[in-house]
């Protein structure tokens, strides 16, 4: 979840398979997702594969049908609407884009209808870890329903990827409790 912070550091053009074949599928899996592969690098014991995808649905999608098994590793994908990230717990969005701060712009009210993976990132949200928690959103438009990350106990604007319609999302009533 610190991406942000390696950025800059260009990362090398290396992955290692235990056979062709196992690389040519996962090479097909990149390619029917619509997504690229950037490269990898390590940063301390931190190892990051990164992508990059035009479809952040696509990208949620394939990052959901991949589960990571091993601690310490991260898969994210740059979309032109944010970066996508999974680790072993979670799927995550790595910060609110900076248009969803502005709910004013919002035509409707959208509903929280789950938490994604649990608590992992509302825990970590209320902690200020992150800035945002990852739900399942119906669209009060539509009734479309997708996953976006929202801010903790704030209203927060999300645009729904069936018919575009910005909505105002208030997560206030999902509370962490300190004892
Ligand atoms: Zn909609």
């Amino acid at each position: 979840m610190a991406w942000s912070l390696f950025r800059r550091k260009k990362p090398s053009r290396y992955m290692v398979f235990a056979s062709d074949e196992a690389m040519q599928a996962w090479e097909g899996r990149l390619r029917e997702a619509g997504l690229t592969y950037v490269g990898t690098h390590e940063q301390g014991a931190n190892t990051y594969v990164v992508l990059r995808g035009d479809d952040p649905e696509r990208a949620k999608a394939y990052l959901r049908a991949e589960p990571i098994t091993r601690e310490f590793y991260y898969v994210v994908v740059e979309t032109p609407d944010g970066v996508w990230g999974a680790d072993h717990l979670t799927l995550y969005l790595e910060n609110l884009r900076p248009w969803q701060r502005d709910a004013g712009s919002a035509t409707c009210s959208g509903v929280i209808e789950a938490l994604i993976n649990g608590t992992v990132n509302l825990e970590a949200a209320a902690q200020g870890i992150q800035d945002n928690f990852l739900v399942e959103v119906a669209c009060g438009g539509c009734a479309r329903t997708w996953i976006d990350g929202v801010g903790y106990q704030r209203v927060t604007a999300v645009r729904c990827p069936a018919c575009a319609a910005v909505n105002r999302v208030d997560s206030s009533r999902f509370i962490v409790t300190r004892h």
